[in-house]
């Protein structure tokens, strides 16, 4: 495979195409490196990255505890040990230097943002500080001395970050550079800054540490730089010494998503290409990319020299690994749900991964084979169950899992309806996988009743029955026109024209979506009537997004999608918009009849038509089983939803941790 050859970036060789990109963990300590972050790293390089970068190293003061920094000579015993212990796993690594510009948060710096012009960022909700002509010259030092210090640590690269909206992009896009002087006006005045601080870290490490530099192939945000100006910077990037350019997608202000499992994989893999066309040295496509063929296929085709793989590594660390050695069936891959990462980096939470429950806690875990070998039983085969019969069985207890239905995956099943939701089964494939793998004897289509499970005589028993959807009080709750979201989503009932859900929490907006998607066109239809001509774009994007549904969404609560994270959310409410969906909050179900909803907002009431009112308004544990078997059992435990429903990293994470020390 070309994934797996070998590459040169400068003066660096790497042993394969595999970068794992620069991650914002929250694992540094006051901007210092822990051993949780080098532990974290330890593992992927040991999983067989060729290049893993650490970010986002701040170049100074305007950085965030929970990063590390670099640019005081306090932080350089840790960046040294990290370089030191990484790559003594066989991997390279690379350094981030990094500057947010006005994308710094004032309340975690304690100074105003600076950046090119004071232009107020949508991104933090901050205006910044215009920067005077010293502080460009003493920013551009900064990143050079960062770099000096990312050479001493040991560090084989360093990656300038002039992507995503940070300063170096600010600098370059006439959205956010309004200046009069030398940096601002013309193209070359709103490179110079860029490539001032290229120079300057070539000036200051020399020849023999290579230089890369992440790039926005598009800045996804309308009147932002155009292409011609990208590959033009792209090219003076290279003449001012950069070794390679990663080419990532848009701005963190744009409104486009560019990583949550709606957007097809490698969807802005064309970015790279379009840099690789202007330009001799390596190019890195990045977005998206959680599969080795699909990495292969963008490297065999020539749209780029490597790829980026980040979320994909914190999922699983050694997929290069399993790729190297045929087992690419056996990768637990990344979703695209954001849940463990990007959510909780908004929060400020240490990073974890929805699919991987080790990630962030490498040393916190010790997984030993167990010393005493037990028949254990797993009731119910949901992401809960199926994680703990996994972790029990690979420590050696003999594991038997009974599921009542006749598939794996629980409620995984019902997420993975609406439409860009599909990746959600590669979760339940790698997981049915695992099991069987570890030798877990599956029952599908058994009912764990008192009997069974006292003939069975299970040393212990995990259950993991799971939730049961609610049924809240409304008066006509009984009508024929009501049905549970969970079997319209299960079993694809035949509904009418105008429909009304109840409940805009996540599942609500799920399966809104999923019937306001009822008869549109599919891509592939879409695909076909662009390139023939047949419609125009503009109808195009009707039917692909106005289906033969009516769909009116409700929430009793002042907002909409209120329990989803926040790096999702508000691409859910845009779909929303895009499907046509009318969203009501801030509005009570007082009743409901034969032909619609009686509704009240605001101390009036309306009565909304449908033909059918979905009702989506969460779920109650279901710990029946549990409570009958604690009087039986002696060792006995539950976990997920049935203890209390929550979201799938809870199911996942609880699942592994009693597998494991069961
Ligand atoms: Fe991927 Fe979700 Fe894990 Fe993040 S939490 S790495 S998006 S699977």
């Amino acid at each position: 495979m070309i994934l797996l050859s070998p590459l040169r970036i400068g003066t660096l060789e790497v042993k394969n195409r595999i970068v794992m990109s620069a991650l914002g963990l929250v694992y540094a300590d006051n901007g210092m490196v822990t051993e949780r972050l080098i532990r974290f790293y330890e593992e992927r390089g040991r999983g067989g990255a060729g290049l893993i970068i650490l970010g986002a190293c701040h170049v100074d003061e305007h950085s965030y505890p929970f990063q590390p920094s670099i640019h005081d000579q306090k932080y350089l015993p840790g960046l040294s040990e990290f370089a030191n212990r990484v790559k003594a796993t066989g991997t390279r690594v690379g350094c981030q230097l990094f500057h947010a510009g006005r994308y710094c948060y004032s309340a975690l710096t304690g100074r105003q943002p600076i950046a090119p012009s004071a232009v107020f960022s949508k991104f933090n909700f901050e205006m910044p500080r215009e920067m005077s002509a010293e502080d460009v010259n003493q920013v551009v030092k900064n990143f050079g001395q960062a770099a000096v210090m990312a050479k001493k640590a040991g560090f084989d690269l360093v990656e300038i970050i002039g992507s995503a909206g940070y300063l170096i992009s600010q600098f370059l896009s006439p959205l956010t550079n309004q200046r009069t002087d030398a940096y601002g006006g013309s193209l070359e005045n709103r490179m110079r800054f860029g490539l001032d601080v290229v120079r300057e870290v070539r000036n200051q490490i020399g020849t023999e540490t290579a230089i890369m530099f992440r790039f926005a192939g598009n800045e996804l945000l309308p009147g932002g730089t155009p292409r011609e100006e990208l590959q033009a910077f792209a090219r003076e990037l290279e003449l001012a010494g950069v070794d390679a350019i990663n080419v990532t997608g848009g701005w963190h202000e744009s409104n486009i998503p560019q990583i949550t499992m709606e957007v097809p994989p490698g969807t802005f893999v064309y970015l790279a290409r379009q840099i690789k066309d202007v330009v001799t040295i390596p190019v890195v496509a990045s977005n998206r990319i959680n599969d080795p063929l699909q990495a292969e296929r963008i490297l065999a085709e020539g749209s780029a020299d490597l790829i980026t793989v980040a979320r994909g590594l914190i999922a699983d660390p050694y997929w290069p690994e399993k790729a190297r050695t045929g087992r690419i069936e056996e990768i637990r891959k990344c979703i695209g749900c954001n849940q463990g990462c990007l959510d909780h980096v908004f929060e400020m939470k240490p990073v974890e991964c929805l699919v991987n429950a080790q990630a962030g806690h490498e040393a916190e875990f010790d997984v030993r084979p167990t010393n005493e070998r037990k028949r254990v039983l797993v009731i119910g085969g949901g992401p809960a169950g199926m994680e703990a019969a996994r972790a029990a069985s690979g420590r050696g207890h003999e594991v038997e899992l009974w599921e009542k239905t006749n598939r794996m995956g629980g409620q995984l099943n019902l997420a993975a309806v609406p439409p860009g939701r599909q990746d959600i089964l590669n979760l339940i494939k790698n997981l049915e996988k695992s099991l069987e793998s570890s030798g877990v004897k599956v029952r599908l289509n058994k009912e764990a009743t008192l009997e069974a499970v006292r003939e069975f005589s299970p040393q212990a028993v995990i259950v993991a029955t799971g939730a049961k959807p609610t049924v809240p009080p409304i008066p006509g709750i009984e009508k024929d026109i009501v049905i549970q979201a969970w079997d319209l989503l299960e079993h694809g009932l035949a509904i009418g024209k105008n429909v009304v859900v109840i409940g805009g929490g996540a599942i609500g907006c799920e399966t809104a979506l999923h019937i306001a998607a009822m008869g549109t066109i599919s891509a592939e239809m879409a695909r076909f009537l662009l390139i023939h001509h047949v419609e125009t774009p503009d109808r195009i994007e009707e039917l692909t997004c106005s289906g033969t549904k009516k769909v009116t969404l409700i929430e009793q609560r002042d907002g909409i999608g209120l329990d989803i994270g926040r790096s999702t959310r508000w691409g859910m409410l845009a779909s929303l918009k895009r499907y046509r969906i009318k969203t009501l909050s801030s509005t009570k179900v007082l009743a409901i009849d034969d032909d619609g909803v009686l509704v009240e907002s605001g101390g009036n009431q309306t009565k909304i038509h449908a033909d059918n009112v979905i009702i989506a308004t969460g779920s109650i544990s279901n710990d029946v089983m549990y409570k009958e078997l604690q009087k039986y059992i002696q060792e006995i435990y539950i976990i997920g939803d049935a203890i209390r429903p929550r979201k799938a990293l809870e199911a996942i994470h609880e699942g592994f941790k009693i597998g494991i020390t069961i």
